[in-house]
């Protein structure tokens, strides 16, 4: 196997995650990575518990210690991973035109201020209440042309409603397609986010049919990400999802894709 890149992990600059800088690199050499990008949150609504935790600078500076520390071992990466919320879309181009990473992973978490997988979230609304307006914020967010990753494409799936029933890619595809063919166009780039996998789902976000509906429809790459909250979780799944992307024929990425100069664009 190739060695490869974790694009999107979090560390202790991160309201919800437990893992030292130190240890997510320890990790990632044990797990025989290339590289990692540490992708802490950006988050821009007030209700969010992660709201004005980032802290650029304290994470730049476990970011320069650790690539002194590792040297040539391990290629490390900044990276941010912005919760998208067209309500606060000028903040977030505000963010990014000012605070410089490799890699701007764009991801929507967040409906009407509510997150998506809390399960007061779906109260009191039929299934397609409860998904169309993913579909809406994510296309949005590819149409705002501030991210070119886009994180967990179908997280919403992991959403907690039985009466629901499984998540069913055919039965949202006009909507999917109408993203991925936006995300094709811009030369936006789709993650493969295997934490997908440690949420009883047998497939990745997104899994194996909107990952052939983006081959199909022109994409060429992904990244690859754990969405690791701890030190254990770093490359979880990879071997078996990087196997699985070679035969539906996509290429996974690797550190010569950071960047685009999207983030330089944005600061002109
Ligand atoms: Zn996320
Ligand atoms: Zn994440």
């Amino acid at each position: 196997m190739p060695k490869l890149f974790d694009c999107h992990m979090h560390s202790t600059h991160s309201c919800d995650a437990t893992a030292s800088f130190d240890e997510l690199c320890e990790s990632a050499l044990k797990y025989g990575l290339r590289g990692i990008c540490v992708t802490d949150h950006a988050d821009f609504d007030p209700i969010d518990p992660g709201h004005k935790f980032h802290d650029y600078d304290a994470y730049m500076a476990d970011v320069d210690r650790c690539r002194k520390k590792y040297g040539s071992r391990l290629i490390i990466k900044t990276g941010v991973e912005v919760t998208y919320q067209t309500e606060f879309v000028d903040d977030i181009r505000r963010f990014l035109s000012t605070h410089k990473f490799d890699y701007v992973l764009g991801s929507v978490h967040l409906i009407d201020h509510v997150f998506v997988l809390d399960p007061k979230y779906p109260e009191g609304k039929t299934k397609k209440e409860a998904y169309e307006p993913y579909w809406q914020e994510t296309l949005a967010m590819v149409e705002s042309g501030l991210f070119e990753h886009i994180g967990h494409f179908d997280y919403i799936k992991s959403m907690r409603r039985e009466d629901y029933g499984e998540f069913k890619p055919e039965a949202w595809m006009p909507q999917i397609t109408r993203i991925l063919e936006k995300i094709v166009a811009s030369d936006a780039i789709l993650e493969v986010n295997t934490s997908a996998l440690r949420k009883n789902h047998l497939e990745p976000y997104p899994g194996w049919e909107i990952l052939k509906r983006y081959k199909d429809l022109g994409g060429t790459h992904v990244v690859l990400g754990s969405d690791a909250h701890s030190p254990y979780r770093v490359a979880l799944g990879f071997k078996e999802v990087a196997a699985q992307l070679k035969r539906l024929g996509l290429t996974i990425c690797e550190d010569e894709i950071f960047p685009r100069s999207m983030i330089s664009q944005l600061a002109t």
